[in-house]
């Protein structure tokens, strides 16, 4: 008998959420062909009426599960009774998974605290010290909630997602971790997967998890952003500075078009300080953190062959949206 748990986005707008609940199967192949459909009440989601509430869960993506026996964690989509991919189901909409686009998600967060609702680090009563010690930083006055972010990393790893780096952020109790996979719904399948993983650690510890791009508002305190980083053939082996010109440059007719996907509120991260570009401004530059795509210095020290970073796209966007877009514009380039 094995134990799977079925994941889902809910209904709520601008900002899914993650649901799941546990399916107990006997003589289970251990193959994701063989996972069956399954259903749930949609209207506790925001996906369905109550007269007709039933949705369906369709597996997609399958992991082992570290932290319980026997079990599996099963990213599925949800689909109408019909069977047609339900309208909340964003990784239906991706038109183009085309695995030569390669990605890197660096997904920011805060470990937050229920108690007094504030960032792991904040004292009850005013303002730890400003920004400035916490980035990578190591120390009981400085890294806040190692222990949650060390267990995250662990799990990941033996779920075999793959991570590929984490780090203590900017803003006090604020910490990254970095995914790379290759096409829209793989990258998107394994950072929903890690985002499950933390939550359900932080239920542990009694920490929740603040998605948020600005949980601190207009103070002086870095929101957290998901960068994209990405690459195709083209990008990968392009050899001259003609080609990353282009393609940065298909990006500017469609800001509108990125930033509808990129995470709600993130007018209020993209305001040209912390580390960002103005939401109404595109541009982009050679290690340039501050422009709205910004292309790697190594990229260019290897001749013009890597990848870019768009720098827009928040912590709480749907990494299947942003890949899905951004495939969109890179193909729309006639080299
Ligand atoms: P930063 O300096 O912006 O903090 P990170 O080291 O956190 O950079 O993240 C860089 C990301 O770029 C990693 O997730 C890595 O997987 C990704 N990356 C590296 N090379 C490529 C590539 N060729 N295509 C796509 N992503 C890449
Ligand atoms: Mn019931
Ligand atoms: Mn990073
Ligand atoms: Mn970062
Ligand atoms: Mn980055």
């Amino acid at each position: 008998m094995v134990k799977l748990e079925y994941i889902w986005l809910d209904g709520y707008q601008p900002t899914q959420s993650l649901r799941s609940k546990t399916k107990i199967e006997r003589n289970f192949s251990g193959k994701l062909e063989d996972l069956p459909m399954w259903s749930f009440d949609g209207s506790s989601t925001r996906q369905a009426p109550g007269g007709s509430s039933d949705c369906l869960l369709k597996p997609v993506f399958m992991v082992k599960d570290p932290q319980r026996k026997d079990a599996y964690l099963v990213m599925c989509e949800v689909l109408e009774a019909s069977g047609k991919p339900h309208a909340s189901n964003g990784r239906a909409t991706i038109e183009d998974d085309d695995n030569d686009f390669w990605f890197g998600f660096e997904q920011e967060y805060f470990l937050w605290s229920p108690d007094n609702n504030k960032p792991l680090g904040f004292p009850d009563g005013g303002y730890p010290n400003p920004q400035g010690q916490y980035y990578c930083s190591v120390g009981a006055n400085n890294a806040f909630g190692r222990d949650i972010v060390e267990e995250h990393l662990d799990v990941c790893l033996a779920a075999g997602l793959n991570v590929e780096g984490i780090n203590a952020e900017v803003a006090a109790g604020q910490w990254e971790f970095q995914i790379f996979a290759k096409g829209a719904k793989e990258a998107g399948d394994q950072i929903w997967i890690a985002r499950y993983l933390l939550e359900r650690i932080g239920e542990k510890y009694g920490v929740s998890i603040n998605w948020h791009c600005k949980p601190l508002g207009t103070l002086d305190w870095n929101g957290s952003g998901m960068h994209a980083n990405f690459s195709n053939t083209l990008l990968r082996t392009a050899g001259n500075k003609v080609v990353y010109d282009k393609v940065c440059e298909a990006f500017r007719p469609v800001v509108r078009e990125h930033i509808d996907v990129y995470g709600a509120d993130n007018h209020l991260r993209l305001t040209g300080l912390h580390e960002t570009a103005s939401i109404h401004d595109f541009s982009y530059g050679v290690s340039d953190r501050g422009a709205s795509i910004r292309i790697p210095v190594a990229t260019v020290e290897k001749g013009w062959k890597g990848y870019l970073e768009d720098r827009r796209p928040n912590s709480a966007a749907d990494p299947y949206k942003v890949a899905a877009r951004i495939i969109k514009t890179v193909k729309s380039v006639a080299v």
